[in-house]
């Protein structure tokens, strides 16, 4: 584990996760954990090793590999935890992750680390409807916090010195090729979101899950291309139940569910599609003793 400099007053943590630090003297203030203790001891050890002091989280939303180091690093150092609203109550409550997945008490292997992880206090539950600023004190630059939701609910993004921590608004490639449809719960804000991105002009993009880089287009675009193939493919299936749909869908993408983790973070995948284009009109549901759909127009989505 290393610190890499990006700017005069931002780093990263190359690792699972990139992880986000913005360091002022011998203060950070960190942009996610990790997925567990572990994580969160490995960070607070090289912080420590570089004189640093952690006096704030900043956590982009409620998925464990996030967050899963904050308990370990608050219970060291008192940092304070930031985090938009609904992502804060998982974070605090870590237990509706796999009873929000299963939608009723889940199945215990829906109860494992890579969906709960342990529970942190929230001390500043942020609403981020357009871009905040956020006071850190003494020589801090100005941190915005802003939103980028999609792959969850509510996941923010953190700029600073013309750096956009960007979470898991962006996937690389390589994810792409290995998990085929990447997690995005709400496609309509997921597409508004990509559109900022390429937009935006920010010096540096921090991704979590993909290499830092000076333009994002390249990954937007690949990450806009996988939703255009779903929609199509969902389109072009003409009607089934969900788990027919689903069943098909993996076919065509090459998809292997192995077990209730797969299985529901791809039919959670799935879901924000078909409510998608159903709220959009292109699907109508029929209920003949199972929940039925069916596409009621051929045309694309915008
Ligand atoms: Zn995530």
């Amino acid at each position: 584990m290393k610190l890499e400099q990006i700017s005069e007053n931002t780093y990263y943590i190359p690792g699972a996760i990139n992880i986000g630090v913005i360091r002022v003297k011998n203060d950070a203030v960190l942009i996610d954990t990790g997925l567990d203790r572990e994580a969160g001891r490995r960070i607070l050890r090289l912080l420590e090793k570089n004189n640093l002091k952690v006096k704030a989280i900043i956590n982009t939303h409620s998925h464990a590999d996030h967050f899963g180091g904050d308990r370990y690093i608050v219970r060291r150092t008192n940092a304070k935890v930031y985090a938009p609203e609904i992502e804060a109550g998982i974070i605090q409550y870590p237990f509706l992750e796999p009873l929000y997945l299963y939608s009723a008490h889940p199945v215990k292997d829906l109860m494992n680390r890579f969906l709960m992880a342990e529970a942190t206090k929230v001390d500043f539950v942020l609403n981020v409807k357009n871009k905040t600023e956020l006071d850190f004190g003494g020589e801090f630059p100005i941190v915005d916090v802003l939103p980028l939701p999609g792959h969850s609910p509510n996941q923010i993004g953190v700029e600073v010195d013309n750096v956009l921590y960007c979470a898991d608004s962006v996937f690389s490639r390589k994810v792409i090729k290995k998990y085929k449809i990447p997690l995005f719960m709400d496609v309509e804000r997921q597409k508004q979101t990509l559109s900022f991105l390429e937009k935006s002009e920010y010096e540096h993009y921090v991704p979590c899950h993909a290499e830092t880089t000076n333009d994002i287009s390249e990954l937007v675009e690949s990450n806009l291309d996988v939703i255009r193939k779903v929609e199509e493919f969902l389109i072009s299936l003409k009607e089934g139940t969900t788990e027919d749909i689903l069943r098909k869908l993996c076919q065509e993408f090459e998809i292997k569910l192995n077990n209730f983790t797969e299985y529901y973070l791809m039919m959670s995948a799935l879901r924000a599609y078909l409510s998608y284009l159903y709220n959009e009109g292109l699907l109508a549901a029929n209920f003949d003793e199972v929940l039925y759909w069916k596409v009621t127009r051929l045309d694309k989505v915008g």
